[in-house]
């Protein structure tokens, strides 16, 4: 027989979104169980330990000066952040070549760059037109929706070159392919940002700053201040629910409550049975929103020799698999930390690798960028998300061609008691850290409504 507990909202995830709506909630003396599937907190963000208290992340990182709201969090909870290092300049590997650059866009011919550049601006502008809270309403949205970005790119960008570099940047930003990912979804995604510039640049951008300690740390002191009415260990299976009540089944434990918030990617939340079904429209949204494909790669050395040489650390390269790289030492510098991922097709395919050839195509890459040094590791590690019973891909979903205009509307939308929540589910910085905690506390405000809404009810009933 399971544990059966009873609370005012059960929250399914200890995630960012998970437990940002539960400490939001708790403030307001709302009583929440989360249930968390993992014997840990956090979701895609972890904290990995290399010695002398040191630690790497092997999810999410990086925040920005406008992801405003994980930068108050993180004040509230007391966490600093610090830059990402980026003194001296970048490697490009394309066709064979290694050359050295500043800024965000590599050196490449001027034919190349301005290419790159039209597009840039091109997606930059149709991005304005689509509002993130409801991108199916764009004006051009069938349209958009109707063709992949692979597709827009045949007909907008015209040289290979930039063909190439933009999809590398797509790449890195979605761990998908450009002919995975509907036109309109891009766009909605660039909007949610404030921009191309915002998703793409290390200083001043999404890739400006990392935390203190470690970014898991964020869901560690948020747990920490809920307490026990966080339980590890407790992976949801069914949700039985009526217009009014809700009762989540997890293995060991089962929670009555007026409300649930289900803070997991909306794929995952599939993968729960319900009782009654979801509504159809709701349960083909989450048939076709897939998680991209990402392994995240570091290698340690005993200091971080390229900077020795006037370099940042980061690299993108063409060739792969490799295809982008940054420094991701502590911030004093020791060890010296290599990261590169491993995104999309090169995911997919190195995925399915033993960890022992993984390595080493890895290794050679970062050899080919930065040198023979690069070669002897002390030690490495990597993370294949899709692998992840919890997760199954990262950084977070996409949408394919058709889905936004066809089910945009339940990706937030109720059913009954239970409410969505999620880095996917934000329209603010939609599947980073800063949008999970948005909304979390979106879902949380709406479910404090509607409890007031209730109480009302029934004092005048
Ligand atoms: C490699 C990588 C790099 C990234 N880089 C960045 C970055 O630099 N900056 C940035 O802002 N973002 C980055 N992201 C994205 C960021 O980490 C996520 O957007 C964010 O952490 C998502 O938080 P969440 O709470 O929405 O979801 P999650 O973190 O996925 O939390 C969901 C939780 O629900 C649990 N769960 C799932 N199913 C069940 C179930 N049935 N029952 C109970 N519990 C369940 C999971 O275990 C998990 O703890 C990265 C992600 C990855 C993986």
């Amino acid at each position: 027989m399971a544990d059966s507990r009873a609370a005012d909202v059960v929250i399914v995830g200890a995630g960012l979104a998970g437990l940002a709506a539960a400490r939001r909630l708790t403030a307001e003396g709302v009583d929440c169980v989360v249930l968390e599937a993992r014997d840990r907190v956090g979701g895609r963000t972890l904290n990995h330990s290399i010695g002398d208290g040191k630690i790497v992340e092997v999810g999410g990182q990086w925040v920005g000066p406008t992801q405003t709201r994980v930068l108050e969090l993180m004040r509230e909870l007391g966490l600093e952040s610090f830059p990402t290092y980026s003194q001296g300049e970048h490697v490009i590997e394309y066709r064979g070549e290694l050359n050295r650059y500043t800024g965000t866009i590599p050196r490449m011919s001027k034919r190349l760059l301005a290419d790159f550049g039209q597009a840039q601006w091109k997606l930059d502008r149709m991005a304005r037109k689509v509002p993130a809270e409801a991108p199916w309403t764009a004006p051009k949205a069938h349209e958009w929706d109707s063709q992949t970005l692979w597709s827009w790119m045949r007909r907008n960008v015209y040289t290979q070159g930039a063909r190439d570099a933009l999809s590398l940047a797509v790449e890195a930003v979605w761990a998908a392919q450009p002919e995975d990912l509907s036109l309109l979804h891009v766009l909605f995604y660039i909007s949610s940002a404030g921009g191309l510039d915002a998703l793409w640049d290390t200083e001043g951008g999404a890739q400006d700053a990392r935390v203190v300690g470690g970014s898991q740390l964020i869901s560690i002191r948020m747990a920490e201040e809920i307490g026990d009415r966080v339980v590890l260990d407790a992976p949801v299976r069914r949700i039985s629910y009526e217009p009014d009540s809700v009762t989540v089944h997890a293995d060991e434990l089962e929670v009555q409550a007026r409300r649930a918030i289900v803070a997991i990617p909306p794929t995952l939340t599939c993968r729960i049975a319900y009782d009654p079904p979801m509504p159809a429209l709701r349960d083909q949204l989450t048939q076709r929103i897939p998680q991209g494909a990402v392994i995240k790669c570091m290698a340690m050395y005993e200091r971080p020799f390229w900077r020795e040489r006037g370099l940042t650390g980061q690299a993108t390269s063409i060739e792969g698999p490799v295809k982008l790289t940054f420094d991701n030492s502590p911030p004093d510098g020791s060890p010296g930390v290599l990261l590169g991922f491993l995104e999309g097709n090169q995911a997919r395919v190195l995925g399915a690798w033993s960890p022992d050839r993984r390595r080493a195509a890895v290794i050679d890459c970062f050899s080919r960028l930065f040198g023979p040094e690069a070669q002897s590791p002390l030690d490495y590690v990597d993370k294949s998300w899709a692998d992840e019973q919890w997760t199954r891909g990262c950084y977070g979903c996409y949408m394919p061609t058709g889905a936004w205009t066809a089910y945009g509307p339940q990706l937030r939308e109720p059913v009954g008691p239970i409410h969505w929540a999620g880095a996917e589910t934000a329209t603010v910085w939609s599947g980073y850290m800063d949008g999970a905690v948005r909304s979390g506390d979106s879902a949380a405000a709406a479910v404090a409504a509607s409890l007031v809404a209730r109480s009302e009810r029934f004092a005048t009933a």
